[in-house]
């Protein structure tokens, strides 16, 4: 279908509301209020995926509505913060071969919107090569997808990550990978050319409208928001992050999540006139300091941004010690023993870093039992109209934010997607908390 040109100015209301509306096909309305509008789809969650959905569909020429919880750009779902790392050293070979599919679509959207959004600093990762697996992945696997997708990379000796990094005393086994098709991503610039881009393209976006319950007809989708405003549309996309269950309930359908309320913190630099420079991000593989998680040694860090406040590097925990099942049980103040391990990691194995955090704060990163991605229409358990409604949750996502709104949009209106998602089946074990399949 040919793409939607940009409108010129930002429509201030949604055009049409003239479709028919087909009640008879929907379940028994809920509505207080009706809009009379019948979008072609409604979106629920404005993170990067719901937003880059909102863009793709917009740009369709589909008429879009976009419901955000809190207000754009909140701090209160997975997407908070300055920074987010691209990387393509996946040891799966079809996450490599998506990480590099997003690559291609990520240079497409900076070039839309005449903006840089990722910085290619490169990738350092290194530690113990014998470090079997952990949320990230490992150290040495991803070499073999990077060779087979002749993408460069050094191998690096500790000594010589030591003189290019302002790294000390690390063991003498450890190993680096360095990679220069990885980058930083700007989280802010993403977040607002979405918004902005998919404004332009006709999409209506509207904040501080909670989503309380849905209604899945066979070609009908009715969604509740909780000023009592209810919405139609012919599909439906979910990507409410951490939340998703609160609205998967009213479907009857729950997913196995387990959100980690990860902390990150921010760290001062030595500013020069010889500062301390890391030229590129960084992750340490190393296992768990007497196999307790709550001891991880699997760190990541990333230099100081141009668009970040100056002189300070991010260095942080890939673990969490708040694991909750629902957003509401989050704790907000970051966890002591996930800061310590940053500090006391900065005190020993960095050069002119203060391990005093200049600041630290805390984000929920939801996790499926493989940690992966969550990708599909909803199970045939909710009816007929299963198919109106596409979900994503879950995973390290950000670094695919262009090829998740596209995929979304495609399996929205074309039921299918060329690009290999085959491994994000919302059926597959472990994903619902009920098995279906086995009742
Ligand atoms: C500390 C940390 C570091 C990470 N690092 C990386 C990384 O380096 N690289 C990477 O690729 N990924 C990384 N991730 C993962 C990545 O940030 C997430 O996968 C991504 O931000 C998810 O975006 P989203 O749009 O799915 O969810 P969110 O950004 O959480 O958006 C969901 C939105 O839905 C809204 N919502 C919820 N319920 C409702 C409702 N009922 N009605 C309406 N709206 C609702 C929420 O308010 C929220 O705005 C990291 C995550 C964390 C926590």
């Amino acid at each position: 279908m040919e793409s939607k040109k940009p409108a010129t100015s930002i429509p201030l209301k949604d055009q049409g509301g003239k479709a028919k509306i087909d009640l008879a096909q929907s379940t028994k309305s809920f509505a207080n209020t009706f809009t009379e509008d019948l979008y072609d789809v409604i979106i629920i969650g404005g993170g990067p995926i719901g937003l880059s959905a909102a863009h793709n569909s917009s740009k369709l020429g589909k008429k879009v509505l976009l419901l955000e919880r809190y207000n754009f750009f909140n701090q209160n779902g997975s997407s908070n913060d300055f920074v987010r790392l691209f990387r393509t050293m996946y040891k799966e070979d079809y996450l490599a071969d998506l990480a590099k599919e997003a690559l291609d679509l990520w240079k497409e959207l900076q070039k839309e919107s005449g903006e840089e959004l990722i910085w290619m600093t490169g990738l350092l990762n290194f530690g113990d090569p014998t470090y079997e697996d952990g949320p990230e992945g490992n150290l040495m696997d991803p070499v073999n997808n990077l060779k087979r997708l002749n993408m460069p990379y050094r191998v690096l000796t500790p000594a010589q990550i030591m003189e290019e990094f302002p790294f000390k005393d690390l063991p003498d086994n450890f190993v680096g990978i360095w990679a220069q098709d990885n980058g930083c991503i700007n989280v802010p610039s993403v977040l607002r050319t979405l918004y902005r881009l998919a404004l332009a393209y006709g999409a209506k976006l509207v904040q501080h409208a909670q989503v309380i319950d849905m209604k899945v007809g066979e070609n009908l989708v009715e969604v509740k928001v909780a000023n009592g405003t209810s919405y139609k549309a012919k599909k439906c996309i979910v990507t409410a992050g951490a939340y998703t269950n609160n609205i998967l309930s009213s479907v009857g359908v729950e997913l196995n999540l387990k959100i980690w309320e990860m902390v990150y913190s921010y760290f001062s630099t030595n500013p020069g006139p010889k500062g301390t420079f890391f030229p590129s991000a960084w992750f340490q593989f190393q296992d768990p300091t007497g196999g307790d998680p709550a001891k991880s040694n699997l760190l990541y860090g990333f230099p100081s941004l141009p668009w970040m406040p100056p002189n300070l590097v991010r260095i942080a925990v890939d673990n969490a010690v708040n694991i909750i099942d629902d957003p509401k049980k989050r704790l907000i103040i970051p966890s002591d023993n996930d800061v310590q391990i940053a500090a006391d990691y900065i005190e020993k194995h960095c050069v002119g870093v203060d391990n005093v955090p200049n600041f630290s704060g805390s984000c929920l990163m939801t996790n499926a039992i493989d940690n992966n991605f969550i990708l599909d229409s909803l199970p045939s358990s909710v009816g007929p109209g299963h198919k109106n409604v596409v979900i994503f949750t879950a995973g390290w996502a950000f670094k695919f934010t262009p090829l998740l709104g596209k995929i979304l949009t495609e399996l929205t209106f074309d039921g299918k997607t060329p690009h290999n998602i085959s491994n994000f089946k919302i059926t597959r074990p472990g994903v619902l908390k009920t098995d279906f399949a086995k009742l």
